[in-house]
């Protein structure tokens, strides 16, 4: 049993539908978790698993083997334990979450009653989780955090010091893993992956309590002296390319279509949407597809993104407007592109990363915007092909 999805939109009523593969995901997770050599994968599935939803993602990396999760806030932890826990599966209900955005005061009792392990990042964090497992007279599950050169979250490395000199202010903690993340793993010939490897190296000298565990997506691939104990990917998972500049490992995930509201036929002189900043050139024939920035669909794709009609490149003409988008159909023959056509907007001729370099930002911004108004079909994982829902 898992949580029930979100009412669904009928396929006939949606603008569009936006169709996620459980089983890509699952090959995903088998493809990172081969090249491990003994590391353990974790799986982050934060902001509602890179937007794809948590609901279906999570069971499904749970059925691929993955028995540690990694969300950002809180209360996506405390959702994902009500997903894990209606599963039934004691191997299930036992797996780990870990939230990276740390302890927040007063949040200490939310924790322990889902059995959230804390990602800790300070040394204020450190403290007020041990007042609370002295309380309780039991160590709890946490993580330490050290920044080793990202410069966002974790104990700064005078932080790490005070720790190593005064040890007795971890007394009392379940220390699962130190954890560090780096900030230019996506480019292999960053001088900075190095660097930061040789300070996680010596924090683990010094701090070598539980797993380490340094690795987001792309630094799987930097090679095996970046793996350690564990590796927490994201972005891969959802198929997004880990590596800069390389051709991409990982299987497609969404694919998303829009469906054509209306085609009208044009002819100069003629400007279309909103702004006038597409001027018809000639005959010509334009289809308005029922996406928008609304949905995720970004303005920064006005006059620069392109849909398929099978494989032949439709390029979107004027602005992107709240509900709608325009596309330049006139190479597509008249009876392939009908209102009710499907034109892809993400699919095979144009992964996520495409759309993401079209609209000037990148894949992930381009995943965890992918809107709440599509119609979402599920393929694969246990059940097979699943109706809509998801968040
Ligand atoms: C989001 C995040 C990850 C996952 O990163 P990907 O690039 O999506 O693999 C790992 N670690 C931390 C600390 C993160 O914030």
């Amino acid at each position: 049993m898992s949580t029930p999805p979100a009412p669904s939109i009928p396929e006939a009523h949606a603008g569009a539908v936006l169709t996620i593969d459980l089983d890509a995901i699952a090959a995903n997770y088998r493809l990172l978790a081969d090249r491990l050599d003994g590391a353990q994968c974790a799986a982050v599935v934060k902001a509602d698993a890179y937007g794809l939803g948590i609901d279906r993602i999570a069971p499904a990396l749970a059925a691929a083997g993955c028995r540690v999760f990694f969300v950002a806030l809180i209360e996506e932890g405390i959702h994902l334990r009500q997903i894990l826990n209606d599963t039934g599966d004691p191997e299930l209900v036992q797996a780990e979450i870990h939230v990276l955005g740390g302890l927040m005061a007063g949040t200490e009792e939310a924790f322990d009653a889902s059995r959230l392990v804390p990602v800790l990042n300070s040394l204020d964090e450190i403290h007020d989780w041990r007042a609370y497992c002295r309380q309780l007279e039991s160590p709890l599950p946490c993580d330490l955090h050290a920044d080793t050169g990202m410069g966002r979250l974790g104990l700064p490395a005078g932080e790490v010091d005070k720790l190593v000199e005064e040890p007795s202010r971890l007394d009392g903690l379940n220390i699962l893993a130190v954890i560090s993340h780096l900030a230019c793993a996506n480019e292999p010939d960053h001088p900075k992956n190095g660097r930061q490897l040789e300070a996680f190296l010596d924090v683990r000298l010094r701090l070598h309590q539980g797993q380490a565990c340094l690795a987001n997506s792309s630094a799987i691939f930097l090679g095996p002296e970046y793996h350690f104990d564990m590796v927490r990917p994201g972005v891969a998972l959802y198929g997004l390319g880990p590596v800069h500049g390389q051709p991409n490992p990982m299987a497609q995930v969404v694919r998303l279509q829009g469906k054509i509201a209306q085609v009208r036929d044009v002819d100069t002189p003629q400007t279309v949407g909103y702004g006038a900043t597409h001027q018809v050139e000639g005959p010509g024939r334009i289809a308005t597809v029922a996406v928008g920035y609304a949905d995720g669909y970004l303005r920064s794709l006005s006059n620069k993104g392109t849909g398929y009609v099978g494989d032949t490149p439709v390029p979107v003409v004027g602005r992107v407007s709240m509900d709608l988008i325009t596309l330049d159909v006139t190479s597509i023959p008249a009876h392939l592109c009908l209102p009710g056509a499907f034109v892809d907007l993400i699919g095979p001729n144009n992964p996520v990363e495409r759309v993401a370099e079209d609209a000037g930002t990148i894949g992930y911004e381009i995943l965890t915007g992918l809107g709440r108004r599509y119609t979402r079909v599920y393929v694969g994982g246990a059940g097979g092909t699943s109706g809509a829902g998801g968040a």
